[in-house]
């Protein structure tokens, strides 16, 4: 039956990934009763995924490092479209959120000398990133659960009850914020196990939701990462900013075809990896633009000895950031200087010891063998570029991650959020990333629900509506012919096998709070049409981004990949699912892929309209940085249904921000005008 739990929370946290378990932890600690909601299971995100660590300039490995080097060095990174603010911030608070984390628990590798060991990543001038060996993300959310376990047990001997201020809703996918006016009041969504609907009504929700990488085929992303946050924010009424920055990681696996797509760290390149094409060439040295050559090495040896020597020698090419080396490797292989199975190759077999790649890279060398049977100690690996990473995001005000809009109460912090990376995030900025706005969002978000007089109120007419669309793709199934698309399906026939007890629960039922009627409209308005197969769908909407809205993008396919999205609208608002609302998978993406959906189309405009490259946005028609389009952020907005795009100015560096950048360096970002702003202070 349709009938809906109630749950009464302050902050409610969508994401248990590390921005959310951040941002729970800080409003639990501010006295909020709090909600974490994970589509996954708990402990399950991308977080955990995470292995070459976190960044955050504690000098350890260098003492010349500071917050003011990881500024500048994420604002290169960037190509200086970043948020200034929020790098400013990022680079300041990280040092302190990776050292509080030791205070919950956390054990990052060592220094000789005992303090916490920092390795070298691209585009990180000084060895920065805070590790557990290859597997920083476990032990970040380990000790971020941890935190949230031990808080349980002190409201447990204060109250009775372990979940009386923070609670964990795992497999629980939120489907639609609810508003009160332009107020958040609460959530909506359902258990992924039962199908059963809940209500959270809640003043403030933080969306810590992650990536969008599912829409595009080859990707190091999984399955949970739908751009949901990105589109709940859209349809309450807040602005996504530059969607059209995709970080395409340079390495992912290319073999066996199974796996394309599975992430190969950049530790591999860090710890002294390089990259060769078919003839054997390092030919990462023909690939550095002109913005970087200062900092990198010319020649093979100048390169090796930096590994010894990082003071007196400049960096291998193949620390260049993930932007310019997915670029190379994509050049190589259009080349046909590509591995056999369409990647180059990553060698770190004639670099270091067997005893010492097996210390430092325990995961990849056992992903290799299990994966591929590749003995990464004796042979190379065959990488290529995989859809990694959605620079673009929830546009925030930087301070307190609040939500730009007209709706209130909405935060976002993490992967879900945009600006802080610019047009491409540097590796390990990500994980330091989720910590400082995680905490800030929480701050925040409490904060934000003390000033409120009056607790905003879901409208029950839209909580119906929130039911009527859950249902609408099993209502369609059921109302659309034996035999038909939806029905042929693996993933539908799969379904119906763990759903036949629930087939009842999708006819339409009268439902307590929700109007009765929903469920039989969603099957008159789906008449007799034969309903869509979101595995098809999904299918079809990959291939589009892939083919159309890739690594490199052209006028033309991106005038066809918008035409094709518009048209798979259409069919995916006659999406149906087999089965019921038990476990049911085909129901889930189906319910996903309008997300997905609309998200595309917000990158697609986006990389339609930027007529430049810059970072992770590379038009072959336009292949220069133009230092105008560094002045302009693309904004998209939902309105009756409808994705528009408007230009808003970057917003200007502080005077003593820009002092930190050489005249000569700046000139190759900033327009004359501000060129000539820059010398009059
Ligand atoms: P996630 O950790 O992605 O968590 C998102 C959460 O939201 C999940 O709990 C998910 O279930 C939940 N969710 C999503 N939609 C819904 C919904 N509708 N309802 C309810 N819950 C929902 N970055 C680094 O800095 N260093 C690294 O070494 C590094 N390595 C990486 C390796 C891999 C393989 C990958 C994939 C990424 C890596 N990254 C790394 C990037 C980094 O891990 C992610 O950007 C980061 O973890 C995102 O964290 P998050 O908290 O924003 O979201």
């Amino acid at each position: 039956d349709n009938k809906i739990e109630r749950h009464l929370y302050d902050v409610v946290v969508i994401g248990a990934g590390g921005a959310g378990l951040r941002a729970a932890i800080e409003a639990r600690l501010a006295g909020k009763r709090t909600a974490i909601i994970s589509k996954s299971l708990f402990g399950k995100a991308h977080t955990v995924m995470a292995e070459g660590g976190a960044a955050a300039a504690m000098g350890n490995a260098n003492s010349r490092d500071n917050w003011m080097v990881h500024f500048r060095d994420t604002m290169r990174g960037g190509k200086f479209l970043n948020n200034f603010r929020m790098a400013e911030l990022h680079a300041k608070e990280a040092p302190e959120r990776i050292w509080e984390l030791e205070t919950y628990g956390a054990l990052f590798d060592r220094t000789k000398d005992g303090k916490i060991s920092q390795r070298n990543f691209g585009g990180h001038e000084y060895p920065r990133l805070a590790h557990v060996g290859d597997r920083t993300g476990l032990e970040l959310i380990r000790t971020l659960q941890q935190k949230i376990v031990s808080l349980q047990q002190e409201d447990f001997a204060a109250t009775g009850s372990y979940d009386s201020r923070i609670r964990v809703f795992q497999e629980t996918t939120i489907t639609e914020l609810m508003l009160d006016g332009d107020r958040v009041a609460g959530a909506f969504g359902y258990y992924r196990e039962t199908g059963e609907f809940l209500l959270f009504e809640a003043p403030a929700v933080v969306l810590a939701t992650g990536g969008v990488g599912r829409s595009y085929k080859v990707t190091s992303n999984s399955w949970e990462y739908t751009g949901d946050g990105h589109a709940l924010a859209l349809r309450a009424g807040a602005t996504l900013i530059n969607m059209e920055f995709l970080q395409f990681h340079p390495t992912g696996m290319v073999w066996p075809p199974s796996v394309k797509g599975i992430l190969v760290t950049e530790s591999v390149r860090g710890d002294g990896g390089v990259l060769r094409n078919s003839d054997n060439k390092r030919f990462m040295f023909d690939y550095v633009p002109d913005v970087f050559r200062k900092q990198y090495a010319e020649t093979e040896e100048e390169a090796d000895r930096w590994y010894a020597d990082p003071d007196n020698n400049r960096r291998p090419p193949e620390l260049l950031p993930r932007d310019e080396v997915a670029r190379a490797i994509n050049s190589e292989v259009k080349a046909g200087r590509g591995s056999p199975a369409g990647g180059v190759f990553l060698d770190v077999s004639t670099r270091l010891p067997a005893e010492q790649i097996i210390r430092r890279l325990p995961s990849m060398h056992h992903q290799f063998k299990e994966l591929a049977d590749v003995d990464i100690t004796k042979e190379p690996m065959e990488v290529g570029p995989t859809c990694h990473y959605v620079m673009g995001g929830v546009e925030v005000d930087p301070d307190t991650g609040a939500a730009f809009g007209r709706v209130q109460g909405l935060f976002a912090a993490g992967e879900v959020s945009g600006g802080m990376h610019g047009s491409n995030r540097l590796g390990g900025n990500s994980l330091s990333d989720l910590l400082v706005f995680g905490k800030r969002a929480g701050e925040h978000a409490s904060a934000y629900v003390d000033t409120l007089q009056v607790r905003p109120r879901p409208a029950k007419v839209d909580v119906a509506a929130a039911v009527e669309v859950a249902l609408a793709p099993l209502v369609r199934a059921a109302a659309s012919s034996t035999g038909s698309s939806a029905d042929s399906s693996t993933g539908s026939s799969a379904d119906s096998s763990t759903g036949s007890s629930a087939d009842s629960s999708a006819a339409p039922s009268a439902d307590s709070s929700a109007g009765s009627s929903t469920a039989s409209s969603a099957a008159s308005s789906a008449g007799s049409l034969i309903a869509e197969n979101p595995y098809t769908l999904q299918q079809d909407l990959q291939a589009v981004m892939g083919d159309l809205v890739g690594i490199i993008r052209r006028e033309g396919e991106l005038t066809d990949a918008l035409k094709r999205l518009h048209e798979l609208r259409a069919r995916v608002a006659n999406v149906g699912a087999t089965g019921g609302r038990r476990y049911n998978p085909g129901w889930h993406l189906a319910l996903d892929l309008r997300n997905m959906l609309v998200v595309s189309e917000c990158t697609a405009r986006a990389a339609l309209e930027r007529e430049e490259s810059r970072g992770g946005h590379t038009r072959e028609d336009f292949p220069a940085m133009n230092p105008t389009w560094r002045r302009i952020n693309l904004v998209c907005s939902l309105s009756f249904g409808e994705v528009h795009l408007e230009h808003k100015p970057v917003p200007a560096m502080r005077a003593e921000l820009l002092a930190l950048f050489e005249r000569s360096e700046l000139s190759k970002y900033l327009t004359d005008e501000e060129l000539a702003e820059v010398e009059e202070q």
